[in-house]
């Protein structure tokens, strides 16, 4: 038996959109990553269990090849490829699920039609300081990922049965990746529980790490190397490592979306470092991802300095400007929110 996390009015409301609703649209965050679309399909997987023959996917922008093998990523819809067919799904949903996401802002261009759209809205998320835009705002930053959520959601549903194993190998899959294959935010003895659970279901968690982390090209590994070995600045008295890619450089490396998931983490093997930031040229500004360990919070970081937020170990934020200056601001950050002095003002409280 689980503990009950979520709030019981939450569940009766939601209960009644699900028992009532015939058309429903779920979206997630924008560059859509494991837990996004695990948690998107996992609900998607069960809603259809339960009878429901009116279910959209919909996220803002494409997401990484290494997630496609999820049953039902082929029904996702793309809003930046079909924005008008995407923007009527959400206008005429009875019930439009908000997964892994605590605010607009994050869906970006979707955001005005989820805003102005008449369903019933319903936030399942763990990112803190969610914004008051669904009529349910199930936000519980203490879980790991929102995946574990749409679990814990429908066995309160009382409808445990009605996980299929495609709906269990997406919610595994999104447990996995938010938790670095539970290597962080995983000390929880309950996580353990549902993945027993969920392999009662049939998934095979070895083939589904295999098929998300063993799937890459031979130059994403080289171009991990030369980040390595040519790219990655450590100053181990900020406990600080920080990493930077240029348009030119991915290029060099046939970069597709999803080549340099993780690489803002490899610093964080070096014995000391606590802090990194990954900055890489996109289009029209530069992307920045932040991760710590231990108290130092990377999401008050994010938001500082880089108009952004996520999780205290685990955030991102974007720059719009030349990467000269996005470092001059990450060099200015460090020296008001500075690692080491976070953790000796920690220690001396
Ligand atoms: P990543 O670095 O993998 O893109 O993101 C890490 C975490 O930070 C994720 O939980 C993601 O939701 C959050 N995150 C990434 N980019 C942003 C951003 O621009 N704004 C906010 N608020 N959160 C972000
Ligand atoms: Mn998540």
């Amino acid at each position: 038996m689980l503990t009950k996390i979520i709030r019981e009015e939450q569940i009766q409301k939601a209960k009644k959109y699900v028992e009532k609703g015939g058309s429903f649209v779920i979206v997630t965050h924008v560059t859509p990553d494991g837990d996004a679309i695990g948690s998107s399909l996992g609900l998607y997987h069960f809603l259809n269990e339960c009878g429901k023959d009116n279910i959209s996917v919909v996220v803002p922008n494409d997401f990484p090849s290494f997630y496609k093998w999820m049953p039902g990523t082929k029904d996702i819809i793309i809003h930046e490829k079909y924005p008008d067919f995407a923007e009527q799904l959400v206008r005429e949903a009875d019930v439009i699920f908000c997964l892994d996401f605590n605010e607009p802002k994050r869906i970006e261009k979707l955001a005005p039609a989820v805003i102005a759209a008449d369903g019933r809205k319903v936030m399942i998320d763990h990112h803190p300081n969610p914004s008051d835009f669904c009529r349910v705002t199930m936000s519980y930053p203490e879980i790991s990922s929102t995946s574990e959520l749409v679990f814990r959601f429908i066995c309160r549903l009382g409808m445990f049965d009605l996980i299929n194993k495609k709906a269990a190998e997406c919610i595994y899959t999104g447990m996995m990746t938010d938790t670095g294959s539970f290597t962080y935010n995983s000390n929880k003895p309950e996580i353990y529980i549902i993945i027993s659970e969920l392999i009662k279901k049939g998934i095979d968690k070895d083939l589904i790490y295999q098929k998300v982390n063993q799937v890459y090209s031979e130059s994403r590994l080289r171009m991990m190397g030369y980040v390595l070995y040519e790219k990655m600045k450590v100053y181990p008295d900020l406990h600080t490592a920080v990493v930077t890619l240029t348009n030119e450089e991915l290029d060099r490396f046939r970069y597709v979306t999803g080549d340099t998931e993780g690489f803002v983490n490899l610093p964080l093997s070096i014995n000391g470092i606590r802090f990194t930031v990954f900055f890489r040229e996109d289009k029209d500004y530069i992307k920045v991802s932040l991760r710590s360990i231990g108290d130092f919070p990377c999401n008050e970081f994010a938001a500082r300095y880089f108009n952004g937020g996520g999780h205290k170990n685990a955030s991102g934020g974007e720059f719009y400007g030349s990467l000269e200056d996005a470092l001059a601001t990450f060099k200015k950050g460090l020296n008001e929110l500075n690692p080491v002095k976070f953790e000796e003002l920690k220690d001396h409280n």
